[in-house]
């Protein structure tokens, strides 16, 4: 498993380097932006640890050409903010980033999130698992997701654009229409039972997937909020 980390602060890609090596996956490393596009291009890593600050080319720019290749290798991207940043500022740009882990974070923290994404990704074979509501069809195999406009008359549906993580909370979701999720049984969905931080992760999540999901963000009627609990989805005729 290759892993390519651009950071140019030596003592963060140091730690990064040895503790990813130390889990076993095969690691580039660049600190700064053109090296990263050109190593990805050489190299084909399966996952990108990248920071946002970056001399050249910042890790929002690298973020998007990357994924403006189609036919290229889709990378899982982690991206690294500082402490400073808002979250909120990530979350609204819509950066194509898989997750991303705020500095200073752990080296447990960033091996749980790594791993948390690439288990995700090697889910293939086995039996097809496929869910169909009114306005949705997830393929969890083929990793897509599709939304029907039951106003128009067309029959084919229109091909969402999800990261990793907002593709594995509408499968959470559509699994069991009408559920009610608390925060912490979505965190132990998303990234397993070795998530550390902020509940509040999930929040900027859904956010993010309501954009992406609903007719209107702003008045949602998919993903439900429930006060004082959490978050439920419905999709009905
Ligand atoms: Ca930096």
């Amino acid at each position: 498993m290759d892993i390519l980390i651009v950071e140019d602060e030596l003592e963060i890609a140091q730690l990064l380097e040895m503790t990813l090596s130390r889990e076993g996956f095969n690691c580039f490393m660049c600190r700064d932006g053109y090296d990263a596009l050109q190593i990805f291009a050489e190299k084909q890593p399966d996952a990108i640890v990248l920071d946002w600050m970056l001399p050249g080319l910042d890790g929002l720019e690298v973020c998007a050409r990357i994924r403006q290749k189609p036919g290229q290798k889709d990378p899982y991207i982690l991206m690294l903010t500082a402490k400073g940043e808002e979250i909120d500022r990530i979350i609204g740009l819509s950066t194509g980033a898989d997750d991303y882990l705020v500095k200073p974070f752990s080296p447990k923290e960033l091996v749980a999130r790594i791993r948390a994404l690439l288990r995700r990704s090697l889910r293939h074979g086995g039996q097809s698992l496929i869910y169909k509501t009114p306005h949705f069809t997830v393929d969890v195999d083929q990793r897509t997701a599709e939304r029907y406009s039951l106003e128009s008359a067309e029959s084919s549906g229109e091909l969402l654009d999800l990261t990793t993580l907002e593709f594995n909370l509408l499968a959470t979701f559509i699994s069991q229409p009408g559920r009610v999720w608390n925060r912490s049984q979505l965190i132990d969905k998303l990234w397993g039972d070795n998530f550390f931080g902020d509940e509040r992760v999930v929040d900027t999540h859904v956010a993010r997937l309501r954009k992406k999901i609903e007719f209107d963000a702003s008045n949602p009627t998919f993903i439900k909020t429930v006060i004082g609990v959490g978050y439920k989805f419905e999709d009905m005729n």
